[in-house]
């Protein structure tokens, strides 16, 4: 047979904000995807009415812009399969539901709520299977003039997937192997329901993946019950020679390692859970995201293809590209990976570092101006790159170097009762006047001049330098002063030192 050409989706329900999970998935996804020149689908499965979220859609591909994962067709990208959202399919999941009927691989069942729990509350562990059906009211029991009465009286029914009993169902995941189960143990899945004219998640992804002629299903863990059922659909529609390669990518877990990670861990943690900012419309719950918290893209993508993958040495630090490059499916874990969000944060810091400090000094602009700063964009360049290397978000870039643009309003108490000496003022009065004398205000102007002076003078380097960082800083921290100086400019520098004289005297 020939090698099929790849093609993935992304299939998620839009039933709330995607997980960061769902994010893993996808990016897994449109890894493998462009590796191997294939197509990424954007699929939305919406045929569960109760459980839709309006918003949600348009929050899931606002994530994946931020995030820099495109998709080759799908909702709101177009293409030859669509249309892509499976509330708008109905009309071909019914031919296929019919034929499955046609071909007694399915069957109608029209058995209420009330009838379904009298029967479990009979039959200890009940199950709509093969041991049981023949109870129940359906078309396998019933003769074809009642089904064709009950469905004319306008009786609600489902259609059921008809599962033969004992046989080995074989499922080859990519990443777990060969996972043989019995059919036995599943039940007879309602595929379609009369009452919504919709099909189920299962037939409806199955016959999706088909038609949008996926090569491969990569997805969450969670799905991994559904799959046997899913390898039983396929050969039911004689569908085997297209099946797609399975791959269920291990569970995200607590950052403890007991545990799924949920959202409450992220509220109890404090790191978000979500991609974006969501604010529930049901609820106005409002929830963190990766975004607003002030993550860069690329690390949190960088961070997410760690969890659960590696490339096979220690490299941590990969662009997508670089992502794309080493991706393999075959190095996925079968085990969970713990949600280490400090990792995450660390990610930050690593790329704040390798962007340019134009790149960042355009992201701190905006919070400069939060505080009520405008400063030349030379200035604030300037400033990043000396900076940079203490924060892991931009936000606090803030705390570190506010004392850039706006002059100590006060002095701290402990940095002045330890670094403001009896002859300080003095001694910085003389500073700032050396200071005015000087033409070429350079650092290493600076630091020649005021060098020499010192020398000259016999003062203590130490306590002039702390001294003349607590007039320019307000407290005892920074970079090296004549950067700090430097910055600031002769004549900002002299005012600051001669409000400081005064201020502490
Ligand atoms: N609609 C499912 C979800 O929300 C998709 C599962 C799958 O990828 O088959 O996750």
């Amino acid at each position: 047979m020939a090698e099929r050409k790849v093609r993935v989706r992304f299939a998620p329900s839009p039933t709330g904000a995607l997980h960061i999970g769902g994010v893993r998935t996808a990016l897994y996804n449109y890894l493998f995807a462009r590796q191997h020149g294939g197509d990424m689908i954007f699929r939305i499965e919406d045929t569960d009415s109760n459980r839709f979220v309006p918003g949600a859609e348009e929050y899931i591909l606002e994530s994946f812009k931020w995030l820099g994962i495109h998709f080759d067709e799908g909702v709101s990208f177009g293409g030859e399969h669509g249309p892509y959202r499976q509330s708008e399919r109905r009309e071909i999941y019914k031919k296929y539901v019919k034929i499955l009927l046609d071909n007694g691989k399915a069957y109608i069942a029209f058995d209420t709520p009330e009838e379904l729990d009298a029967k479990r509350a009979e039959i200890a562990n009940f199950q709509y299977d093969a041991s049981t059906r023949g109870m129940m009211r359906n078309s396998l029991t019933l003769s074809k003039d009642e089904v064709d009465a009950l469905i004319a009286e306008g009786k609600q029914y489902v259609v059921r997937f008809k599962i033969e009993p004992n046989e080995d169902v074989h499922v080859n995941d990519l990443i777990r192997g060969e996972v043989i189960i019995n059919s036995s143990i599943l039940d007879d899945k309602v595929l379609y329901k009369s009452a919504d004219e919709l099909p189920t998640y299962h037939l409806a992804n199955i016959v999706d993946d088909h038609l949008m002629e996926v090569s491969h299903v990569i997805r969450g863990e969670e799905w991994l019950p559904s799959a046997p059922l899913h390898v039983l659909l396929y050969l039911a529609f004689g569908w085997e020679d297209t099946m797609p390669a399975f791959a269920h990518l291990p569970l995200l877990l607590k950052p403890e390692g007991n545990g799924k990670l949920s959202k409450r861990d992220g509220d109890r943690l404090g790191f978000p859970v979500f991609p974006l900012e969501w604010h529930d419309p049901k609820t106005g719950e409002a929830s963190s995201g990766y975004r607003e918290a002030g993550y860069l893209p690329e690390a949190v993508i960088n961070f997410l293809a760690l969890l659960g993958w590696n490339p096979g040495n220690d490299q941590e630090v990969m662009s997508m590209d670089e992502l794309i490059r080493l991706f393999d499916l075959h190095r996925c874990s079968k085990s969970g990976a713990k949600f280490d969000y400090k990792k995450g944060i660390w990610f930050n810091h690593q790329y704040i570092q390798q962007k340019s400090n134009e790149e960042i000094a355009g992201l701190f602009i905006p919070i400069l101006k939060e505080h009520g700063v405008e400063a030349p964009f030379e200035k604030v360049v300037t400033v990043v790159g000396m900076m940079k290397d203490r924060v892991s978000f931009v936000r606090e870039l803030w705390d570190v170097c506010s004392f850039f643009f706006v002059a100590p309003a006060e002095y701290d108490e402990k940095t002045v009762k330890k670094r403001w000496k009896e002859d300080s003022a003095k001694c910085m009065t003389e500073l700032a006047e050396v200071l005015a004398g000087i033409d070429d205000f350079s650092i290493e102007g600076q630091e020649k001049i005021v060098m020499d002076w010192i020398a000259e003078k016999e003062y203590h380097t130490g306590n002039i330098m702390n001294a003349f960082r607590l007039t320019l800083v307000g407290e005892g921290k920074g970079p090296h002063m004549f950067d700090i100086s430097w910055v600031l400019g002769k004549e900002e520098t002299v005012a600051r030192m001669k409000r400081a004289v005064e201020v502490l005297k």
